[in-house]
């Protein structure tokens, strides 16, 4: 058989070859008015992304790094922060916020379901001191997206922050980080932002930024208002990633030409269709509230998940996402997230099928690029 590798895993995602060509660009210095010009236009296309009039600040580093200035930034050890534990993802919170010395108070919420505001709002209610509630937009380890409207309107009538991880969500999931209050928005570039892994992204409201004044956890790489001075100044405290910002700069431009409105409507008709292609072949979703920025798919009974990851990676060439921790071989992810359209879809289920045949489970075989398509076209 003649490999050739797709990359359809929920970060890193596929990298447009355009985008390539840009970075093959030779390194220029930063500290340059050439620079300056692309940070600049890169920050103000990032607003447009984040749908957000506030600073948005920009980390070299992975998602994770944003993550982490998310809590560094807002609080102090001895603070309270409402965390929620819905997937891989949402517990990260809950394990930064700890490291610094942070109460944490933990909504669980059972892998594939996404929280219920109400049960946020009562957690708010009976505390008054927490200071942040943390959650994701996306959560990447199930194919939940999460009600971020609901929460924002549960937040904004109390003095805490919501801060959400969209690091696979944000150019996937619909996000209105202004309108529904997000006052802490964090991502990363090697998901729906069509980048290579290296850099992340914070954006940061006037409530969270009059928090952040009362902050006493040291920082240092990531203190706020070192990133801060130089932001205002078009500027970054440290040396920047320049070739993944001028990646950036294209990768921007291409959203933004399509439109953020086309943008998440493609999502959502890639995953409507992806969803209804994988059930027609008796396979089912874990999330009862599935994101269109990633599928996670059930195996069905019978079929070893842990040889399916393999033959799809090693000898199809095909590269998705297995289940983590109590769904590793439960389930497996399939994204249809940033550089992605139907033609991509329609490789990663035909492997799909493939696989599942060679593992002999029984279905109509073509079954799920049929659905893929009615529904697609429909
Ligand atoms: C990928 C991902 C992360 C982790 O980001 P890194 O870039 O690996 O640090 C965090 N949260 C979500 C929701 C993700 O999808």
């Amino acid at each position: 058989m003649l490999k050739k590798n797709f990359l359809m895993s929920p970060g890193p995602s596929k990298v447009p070859e355009s985008v390539m060509l840009e970075m093959a660009q030779p390194v220029f210095h930063h500290r340059t008015p050439q620079y300056q010009e692309i940070f600049a236009d890169v920050t103000a296309k990032l607003k447009q992304v984040f749908r957000t009039k506030n600073d948005v600040f920009v980390f070299t580093s992975s998602g994770t790094g944003a993550m982490e200035a998310s809590v560094t930034s807002f609080l102090s050890a001895g603070d309270t922060v409402l965390t929620i534990d819905m997937g891989k993802f949402s517990q990260r919170f809950d394990l930064i916020a700890k490291a610094y010395g942070i109460n944490t108070k933990k909504i669980d919420v059972e892998w594939g379901k996404a929280v219920d505001p109400s049960v946020v709002e009562a957690a708010l209610a009976e505390d008054p001191s927490i200071k942040a509630v943390y959650s994701t937009l996306t959560e990447t380890s199930t194919g939940v997206v999460v009600d971020l409207k609901a929460l924002g309107a549960v937040v904004a009538k109390t003095s805490a922050i919501l801060v959400a991880d969209a690091i696979s969500g944000l150019g996937a999931d619909k996000i209105e980080t202004d309108e529904w209050g997000v006052d802490v928005v964090v991502a990363g570039s090697q998901k729906a932002l069509m980048l290579p892994p290296g850099l992340a992204f914070m954006s940061v409201s006037e409530k969270a930024y009059q928090l952040a004044e009362n902050s006493s956890i040291p920082a240092f790489y990531f203190d706020l208002s070192r990133s801060k001075k130089a932001l205002d100044k078009n500027d970054t405290p440290f040396t920047p990633a320049i070739t993944l910002v001028i990646g950036l700069q294209k990768s921007l431009d291409m959203i933004l030409s399509e439109g953020m409105e086309e943008v998440w409507a493609r999502h959502e008709k890639l995953a409507v269709a992806t969803r209804a292609a994988v059930k027609a072949i008796g396979l089912s979703i874990l999330s009862d509230s599935p994101s269109n920025a990633v599928s996670a798919v059930q195996f069905p009974e019978g079929v070893d998940g842990g040889k399916f990851a393999k033959i799809i990676r090693d000898e199809k060439g095909v590269t998705m996402a297995g289940g983590q921790d109590h769904l590793k071989g439960k389930i497996f992810r399939i994204a249809h997230m940033g550089y992605c359209n139907q033609y991509d879809m329609v490789v990663g289920l035909a492997a799909v099928e493939e696989v599942l045949y060679e593992l002999n489970f029984k279905f109509d075989k073509g079954a799920a690029l049929k659905a893929f398509q009615e529904t697609y076209l429909s």
